[in-house]
C-alpha cells in the first residue's frame, strides 16, 4: 500500500506552488507581440512590480531564473577587476560571490557563517577601512534560502551611510520577494534582484531587475555589459519587443499578471502578515520537536529567520531519511540541505520547509503533520505535540490582520 495518492505537495523553497489561477491564465494562444493586449498587461506588470518592491525606479525583465538575474544586475554595473563586497550567510550568497569572481571581478567577502545574519557593524568597519573608496557595491541577500537567515537590509543601508562610503547597495531577494516587506525606494536600496517561481508563484523562467536612480551611472561604465544582458534598451525601449531583446514570454507575463492580481487583491499588509503566521507556526512546532533528540531550526533567533523558508536540523542521516520518507510515502516533498560552499553535496543533517507563495493552513498544517508522521515511523526522537503547537497558533490569528 502507498498512501501518497492524490495531490502531491511541493514544500521546497521554490519553486513554489502554482496557483490554478496562474496555470490557466498561461494556457492560451500566442498572442501579437508587437501590439494589442500584451503591451498593456506588460506594462501593468511593470507598474505593480514596483509597487509591491517599493520601486520608483525603473524594472527590467529578463526570461532566465535566479541566476540569469544575478548575471544581469553584474554585467550591467561593473568592470572586470572593479572591487565589490560581498555579504555571505549561506550558500545562495556564496554562489553569487563565485559568479562575480568568475566574471573577472574583485571580491572581498564578509562571511558570517550558516547561522547568523550580516553583522552591520562588520559591514561598517570594512567600508571604513576602505580608504580609498575602491569598493563599488556591496552585495547581499535578503534571505538566504540555504540557511534561511534573513538579513536587516535597512541595517546595512544604516552602516554604509555612518562610513560615509558611497558604494551601491544591491540586494538579492529572490527567496523573500512578496513574501516579506521590501521597500527598496524607503531603504537606500541601487539595485533590486528577483525572480517569478517564489513568492509572484509563476512557474521558474522570469529574472527581474529593480533599479535605481544611482545604478545607471555604474551602468555607464561597466565594461562587461552586452548586447543581451544591456537593460537600458530594455526599459527604454523603441518598439516593444526591445523590452525582452526579442520575443516576449509571452505565458509567463499572463501568468505573472494574474499572479500580481492576486496578491494585490489580497494586500500585501496581509500577503506579508499571512507568511508571518506560517512562518510562526512552523517555528512553534520545531519548537516542540526540539523538547526531545537533535530538532532544531538552524536559525536560533526568531528575528533573524525568514517569512518564507526554514531550514531545520536533525542528527546526521535522518534529514534525507525524513525527506525520503515524505516524498515517497506520503506524497510531500521537502527542500534538501544546503551547505555552505556553492560546490559541496547537500547536507545529510538538514532539510527545508518553503513556506512561501500560494500557501494555506491546510498546506502548511499537512506538512507538518506529514513530517511528524516521518519521525515517528522512522524512530527519530522528537518532542510531542507539535501539531497540537501549530494549529494553537493558527487559532489564535486566524482572523487577525497584523501580527
Ligand atoms: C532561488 C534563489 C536563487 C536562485 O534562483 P534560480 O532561479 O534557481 O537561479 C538565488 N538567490 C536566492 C536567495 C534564491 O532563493
Amino acid at each position: 500500500m502507498l498512501l501518497a495518492q492524490g495531490r502531491d505537495h511541493l514544500a521546497i523553497p521554490g519553486p513554489s506552488v502554482i496557483p490554478d489561477r496562474v496555470l490557466r491564465a498561461m494556457h492560451r494562444p500566442s498572442p501579437n507581440i508587437y501590439a494589442g493586449e500584451l503591451v498593456k498587461v506588460a506594462a501593468s506588470v511593470f507598474r505593480d512590480l514596483k509597487l509591491i518592491a517599493g520601486c520608483s525606479g525603473d524594472v527590467a525583465i529578463y526570461h532566465g531564473n535566479g541566476h540569469a538575474a544575478w548575471e544581469a544586475c553584474l554585467c550591467n554595473m561593473f568592470s572586470r577587476g572593479d572591487r565589490i563586497l560581498v555579504l555571505v550567510t549561506g550558500r545562495f550568497g556564496d554562489a553569487w560571490l563565485q559568479m562575480a569572481r568568475d566574471l573577472g571581478l574583485d571580491a572581498q567577502v564578509l562571511n558570517f557563517g550558516t547561522e547568523v545574519p550580516v553583522v552591520a557593524e562588520k559591514v561598517f568597519e570594512a567600508l571604513e577601512a576602505d580608504n580609498g573608496h575602491r569598493i563599488k557595491a556591496v552585495l547581499t541577500v535578503q534571505t538566504d534560502t540555504a540557511t534561511s537567515s534573513t538579513n536587516d537590509i535597512p541595517a546595512i543601508r544604516r552602516a554604509m551611510n555612518q562610513a560615509d562610503h558611497p558604494a551601491l547597495l544591491m540586494v538579492d531577494a529572490i527567496a523573500s520577494f512578496a513574501c516579506e516587506p521590501f521597500h527598496m525606494d524607503a531603504w537606500g536600496v541601487d539595485m533590486l534582484v528577483t525572480a517569478c517561481q517564489k513568492g509572484l508563484m509563476t512557474p521558474p523562467g522570469l529574472g527581474i531587475l529593480f533599479i535605481g536612480e544611482r545604478a545607471w551611472s555604474a551602468h555607464r561604465q561597466a565594461d562587461l555589459n552586452t548586447p543581451y544582458w544591456n537593460m537600458l534598451p530594455r526599459v527604454k525601449p523603441s518598439m516593444f519587443p526591445e523590452h525582452f531583446c526579442g520575443t516576449p514570454p509571452t505565458s509567463h507575463l499572463y501568468g505573472l499578471r494574474e499572479a500580481l492580481d492576486m496578491l494585490l487583491a489580497e494586500g500585501m499588509e496581509n500577503v506579508w502578515a499571512r507568511h508571518r503566521v506560517m512562518a510562526l507556526c512552523v517555528w512553534h512546532a520545531v519548537d516542540v520537536w526540539s523538547e526531545e533528540g537533535d530538532i532544531k531550526c538552524q536559525i536560533a533567533q526568531t528575528y533573524h529567520r525568514s517569512m518564507a523558508v526554514t531550514t531545520i536540523q536533525t542528527a546526521l542521516g535522518d534529514a534525507s531519511r525524513v525527506r525520503a520518507f515524505c516524498e515517497t510515502h506520503l506524497g510531500v516533498t521537502l527542500g534538501m540541505g544546503l551547505s555552505l560552499q556553492a560546490s559541496a553535496p547537500p547536507v545529510d543533517q538538514l532539510f527545508r520547509i518553503g513556506h512561501m507563495g500560494h500557501l494555506n493552513p491546510p498546506m502548511l498544517l499537512g506538512t507538518l503533520a506529514c513530517i511528524d508522521v516521518a519521525f515517528k515511523h522512522l524512530a527519530i526522537p522528537h518532542g510531542r505535540g507539535a501539531l497540537d503547537a501549530a494549529t494553537q497558533l493558527i487559532s489564535e490569528h486566524a482572523t487577525t490582520s497584523r501580527i
